[in-house]
């Protein structure tokens, strides 16, 4: 084993060692496509560089065999004075690919000897010094570390000096020139750039090595979850020349359409340029479709090449291509990362062409990208530059009115406008504001805070975290960087990209209808999970049904009790004094749920519809202390307000997660519960006489013993046989103590559903809300691999499941097992359901898609 490898010598050897750029251009070259000659230096001895601070022994040996065998390839001398010098670019390559994260080196070998030479010799002498150049640049940048800007300034300067426009008005002399203030340039700061090829070769290898570890790299590792300990390899190839005039240039092409997956050549070609000026925008680039007409012989090879690459790799390819005088070679191809549309297309269109197995085309779709799918988009070709930008906490594109408060936003959406609900951030005070809106946008929190967490589940989408969003909510404006807005101004926002937009920007409606709905038709037969939707609506639950729910996981009632025309009876009821008034709240209480639960059960007709009893703490329906108590020291209490305060005040938690909610508060305050399920009960009954199938399912929260499922359970049969009708009755477990004693509790009742929202906080004793102050330095430090509200912990939480799971079916082998935390719309997450057996998983209605897509996917 060696440290070194030619492209034609690299047999048998995989990605891991050659890296993805590597083992491309060996393939290509053993296929006979016209690559021009190299050789790559392996991850592993970049392992070895990186992890004793020194090249490994050998591997220069190896280097310089392989410049000799290039040096008889081509005919030329690397550093070459005398006839023509060999150049070579010097490019990273990582096994995982990593697009733009470390840097390549051009025309590497070129000394000032050798420009002489290469002038002399291609006839050209602007080219050689625009080679030259752009070395110095590139070596001045990567491997000199220096800033980009000093040496864009000497370029600004050096065209305006020759009165030229473009780059490429520059002539041998300008060039000559501008070399010379780069050279100074780098002096000045202490820096020197060799004038030989081998110490520009050593230092070459040495920074791409070294840019392994580059911040932007290991930020990339991470979004991408892609192991910190690969190493890249180096690939050091001949030169070949896109800049010798119009005959000759440079592009990137892709077999289809990355954007919308249509099928055909689709890319981009930069005449008289080399590789990089394409990528760096230095001149727009033309569409290939373009040279159809102007050079059809070279249009046709290409698609030719196009064609035959995605026939070998068996996917869509990113391939970039360089014609020197009219010949065209091939310097890299991979497979092309697309937007969830196009993934989809091509996936549903590989395997009709048959090119790919129908399952094969299921695997190849991310489910979790399925959600942005539906949702409407801000059109990047259309939208203007956006004012700020935060953290795409929820996909999708939202236009409306900018409100401040939830109030406002209820009130305004009421009256009919579309409304972006602007808060600083938000609490479980904002629900009702923040279900109404069509948009949510924060200043503070991450990925994991409330108002994402939220926005998400409710598929409302939002950008969080705008740190240049700052609020003035006395004079009711906000401002977004320099520009101010007042309240009712309209704004734009993309949870999709996390763009913050002035105005009105265009929407265009989610699309790839067809190809979806046929990658799901071929899923469903694969599915073993049941999918159920998290749905509190009759809208969100035709919604779900639509995108093929079959039933209702989670209904959280309490959602309801939000609206603005039931929180004074809501109040009432936690404030009431006499039996009377307590009677008069629940009966009016009754009468909107029981309105609620015909509406979901009527939407889900014959489907299963999970009922969960109140969960949150009641201090969340009253007005928020700081507020009454600020009021109180103004001495500006309206009437009523000084016993809500009182009330307010006894409510009060310290930590209302682990305080008086769930079973609890049902146990402490038997007349909800007993409200509740007579209205389930009465809605169930009037359906079954108007010959409908009602199937709801009852549900009690936040258990940890048995003691309190019978309890509960007591209440609830006593309503039953009231109603001389009986449901099904289940229990969230979604304390680690309900699922340690899950033998005990299972012969209660007729399934389990594993809430792992707070299941998972309970077990890492996490709060979401809170998550933000370290979550983000935790995934950045690796100390959580991810963020475990997001996809589900196997290891610790799973485990809990599991043991849920065996001892809840051995007491009770009719057990029905489902999962209805965020988690349900998680692929991962959907895997690990798999593996435990649960019968169903119950998620988000814009996360069912890809609940189903996971499903078959786990099952495959
Ligand atoms: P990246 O990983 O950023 O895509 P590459 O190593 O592919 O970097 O190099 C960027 C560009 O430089 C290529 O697209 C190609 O146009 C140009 N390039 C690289 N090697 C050569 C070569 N041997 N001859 C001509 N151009 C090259
Ligand atoms: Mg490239
Ligand atoms: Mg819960």
């Amino acid at each position: 084993m060696g440290w070194v490898y030619a492209f034609t010598e690299t047999e048998g050897l995989g990605k891991e060692l050659l890296g993805g750029k590597g083992f491309a251009l060996a393939e290509m070259t053993r296929l006979g496509f016209p690559v021009p000659p190299g050789f790559t230096l392996t991850t592993e001895a970049c392992r070895a560089y990186l992890e004793h601070g020194a090249f490994p022994e050998g591997l220069w040996e190896g280097v310089r065999q392989q410049v000799a065998r290039l040096e008889a390839a081509t005919g030329k001398r690397f550093g070459g004075a005398g006839g023509l010098p060999l150049l070579v670019s010097v490019r990273s390559g990582a096994p995982v690919s990593m697009p733009g994260m470390m840097d390549t080196i051009l025309n590497l070998g070129l000394t000032r000897a050798g420009v002489a030479a290469l002038a002399e010799a291609s006839g050209n002498p602007r080219f050689a010094w625009d080679s030259y150049r752009r070395l110095v640049q590139m070596y001045g940048e990567v491997v000199l570390g220096l800033a980009a800007e000093g040496f864009e300034r000497l370029l600004d300067r050096a065209k305006v000096l020759a009165g030229a426009e473009r780059d490429v008005d520059l002539s041998a002399a300008d060039l000559e020139r501008l070399v010379a203030a780069y050279q100074e340039h780098i002096e000045a700061q202490g820096q020197a750039f060799p004038d030989d090829p081998w110490r520009q070769l050593e230092g070459a290898v040495r920074a791409v090595f070294e840019s392994w570890n580059n911040p932007r790299a290991r930020t990339y590792r991470r979004l991408y979850e892609i192991p910190d300990d690969l190493g890249t390899a180096v690939n050091v190839q001949a030169m070949v020349f896109g800049n010798l005039g119009d005959d000759s240039g440079t592009g990137v092409g892709f077999s289809r359409n990355p954007a919308t997956g249509e099928r055909g050549l689709y890319g981009e070609y930069l005449k008289n340029a080399q590789g990089e000026d394409v990528v760096a925008g230095v001149r727009t680039p033309q569409p290939l479709e373009r040279l159809r007409e102007s050079d059809p012989g070279l249009y046709e090879e290409i698609a030719d090449v196009a064609a035959r690459l995605e026939t070998h790799f068996r996917d869509m390819q990113d391939f970039e291509f360089t014609v020197e005088r009219g010949r065209l070679y091939l310097l890299q191809t991979r497979t092309g990362k697309r937007t969830p549309e196009a993934a989809v297309r091509i996936a549903v269109e590989m395997a009709e062409e048959g090119a790919i197995s129908r399952e094969e085309a299921l695997s190849r779709v991310d489910a979790n990208t399925l959600p942005s799918l539906l949702r409407a988009r801000i059109d990047p070709d259309r939208a203007p530059e956006p004012v700020a930008e935060g953290l795409p906490a929820s996909p999708g594109a939202a236009v409306g009115h900018a409100v401040l408060d939830a109030e406002t936003a209820e009130s305004w959406a009421g009256r009919g406008l579309p409304v972006i609900l602007v808060r600083p951030e938000t609490t479980p005070e904002d629900i009702s504001g923040m279900y109404i809106a069509r948009g949510i946008l924060t200043a503070r929190g991450g990925m994991t805070s409330h108002a994402a967490v939220v926005a998400r589940g409710m598929g409302v989408p939002a950008v969080v975290g705008v740190a240049a969003l700052s609020l003035n909510l006395e004079e009711r404006s906000f401002r977004l960087g320099d520009r101010s807005f007042k309240e009712g101004d309209v704004i734009s926002l993309d949870g999709t990209t996390g763009k913050v937009f002035a105005g009105e920007v265009a929407l265009s409606e989610g699309g790839s209808g067809a190809y979806l709905q046929r990658l799901l038709e071929w899923a469903e037969p694969h599915r073993e999970l049941g999918v159920r939707a998290n749905a509190d609506t009759p809208a969100d639950a035709r919604r779900a049904r639509e995108l093929g729910a079959e039933g209702i996981g989670l209904v959280r009632t309490e959602h309801m009790f939000f609206d603005p025309e039931r929180i004074p009876w809501v109040r009432a009821l936690i404030l009431a004094e006499t039996e009377k008034e307590e009677r008069e709240a629940l009966d009016r209480l009754f009468a909107f749920q029981r309105a609620d639960f015909m509406g979901l059960l009527e939407a889900m007709d014959g489907l299963p519809v999970t009922v969960r009893l109140l969960d949150p703490p009641l201090h969340e329906f009253l007005p928020p202390l700081v507020e009454l108590e600020r009021k109180e020291a103004a001495g500006a209490l309206a009437p009523g307000e000084a016993k809500v305060l009182a009330q307010v005040r006894q409510l009060h938690e310290v930590n209302p997660m682990l305080g008086f909610r769930g079973v609890r508060l049902l146990l402490v305050r038997p007349e909800i519960l007993r409200m509740q399920t007579a209205a389930l009960l009465s809605a169930t009954r009037a359906l079954m006489e108007q010959g409908r199938d009602p199937r709801p399912e009852l549900m009690i929260p936040l258990v940890s013993t048995p003691e309190e499922v019978e309890q509960a359970l007591a209440v609830v049969r006593e309503v039953f046989a009231e109603f001389d009708l009986v449901l099904p009755v289940g229990t969230m477990v979604e304390t680690p103590r309900a699922a340690l004693v899950a033998g005990a509790i299972a012969p209660l009742v007729d399934f389990f559903s594993f809430g792992t929202n707070d299941l998972t906080q309970l077990t890492f004793g996490i709060s979401r809300d809170d998550a933000g102050h370290f979550l983000p330095r935790y995934l950045d430090a690796r100390t959580f691999a991810h963020d475990p509200t997001e996809r589900l912990d196997a290891a610790a939480v799973g485990r809990l499941l599991e043991i849920a799971v065996r001892e809840g079916r051995a007491a009770n082998p009719n057990l029905k097992l489902g999962l209805c935390g965020e988690h349900g719309g998680e692929a991962q997450s959907v895997h690990l359901a798999q593996r435990l057996g649960l019968d169903y998983v119950s998620a988000s209605p814009f996360r069912v898609l890809t609940a189903r897509l996971a499903a078959a996917q786990a099952a495959l």
